[in-house]
């Protein structure tokens, strides 16, 4: 199937590793030019040069932190002067593990600031040039924790409900200007996150790191985590001509983990 994305231009946020950057790669071996976006920016120039190199696509490192609010407007300058994607990926870190009460301002703040307000401008930024060529795709990383919360991620639970909310306002303002908005969301996907919350969970309850893995993939009817690849080729998909019809949708690559229809 030809995805019709050579020569676009995509813009991952959160690109440097697990989800995001295989959203990248994959992104780039369809012969798209990334744009790459993360904290790091000396990790962000390392990987631009690696997938520039094999895939012979352009691969941009755009070092933003955002949680912060100043850096992000100034990014949302360079999106609407210089980036001018075709396909936006919103995507970035998750909250810290907690239940609903108990957590900081600071914690509510600024896993706000990254998750909600941040991708709302920087999908404001984006808009006018996919408006302008009458083509535009837009995808959402979310979290299983939109159809069923997870216990003990209450901020990602509850700050993952108003993105998905944004992007299905969104997604019908622009349908008739050639632009699809789609939320995927991940169920247990083998990433450094993934890693650190196995880890908390295991500190918690006491158990060893393995024990906590084995009774984690146990409980999915697929039986292991998923890996970043398996995720990103449907992400891919959403984000090509290929899905062409698919607008305001919030698709499961969860390996079975949510058990409703
Ligand atoms: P990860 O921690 O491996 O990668 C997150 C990426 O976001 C990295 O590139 C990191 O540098 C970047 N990032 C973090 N904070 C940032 C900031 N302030 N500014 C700019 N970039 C920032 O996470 P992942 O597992 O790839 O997950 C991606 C998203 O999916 C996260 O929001 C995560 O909570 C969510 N999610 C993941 C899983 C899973 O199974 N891995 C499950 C549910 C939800």
């Amino acid at each position: 199937m030809d995805l019709g994305i050579k020569g676009k231009t995509a813009l991952v946020l959160g690109a440097s590793q697990g989800i995001g950057r295989a959203i990248a790669e994959a992104l780039a071996e369809e012969g798209a030019n990334v744009v790459l976006v993360a904290r790091n920016g000396e990790a962000l120039e390392g990987l631009a040069a690696d997938i520039a190199g094999k895939h012979g696509v352009e691969a941009t490192p755009c070092p933003v932190d955002l949680s912060d609010p100043l850096a992000v407007t100034a990014f949302c300058t360079r999106i609407e002067n210089e980036f001018k994607p075709d396909m936006l990926v919103n995507n970035a870190g998750g909250p810290p593990p907690s239940p609903s009460t108990g957590v900081s301002d600071e914690v509510w703040h600024n896993s706000t600031q990254m998750m909600l307000f941040s991708i709302v401008r920087v999908t404001e930024a984006a808009l006018p040039a996919m408006k302008a060529r009458g083509w535009g795709r837009i995808v959402a990383v979310g979290s299983s924790g939109v159809v069923q919360p997870i216990p003990n991620l209450a901020v990602s639970n509850t700050i993952r409900g108003a993105v998905a909310g944004f992007l299905k306002t969104l997604s019908a303002e622009v349908a008739g200007n050639g632009i699809t908005v789609n939320m995927v969301l991940p169920g247990k996907i083998e990433t450094a996150r993934l890693g650190r919350l196995d880890s908390a969970r295991a500190e918690r309850e006491g158990k060893s790191l393995e024990e906590v893995r084995a009774a984690s993939q146990a409980e999915l009817p697929i039986k292991r985590y998923g890996q970043p690849e398996e995720f990103a080729k449907v992400a891919v998909f959403l984000l090509s001509d290929a899905a062409s019809y698919v607008t305001g949708q919030i698709t499961r690559v969860d390996g079975g983990l949510i058990r409703s229809i």
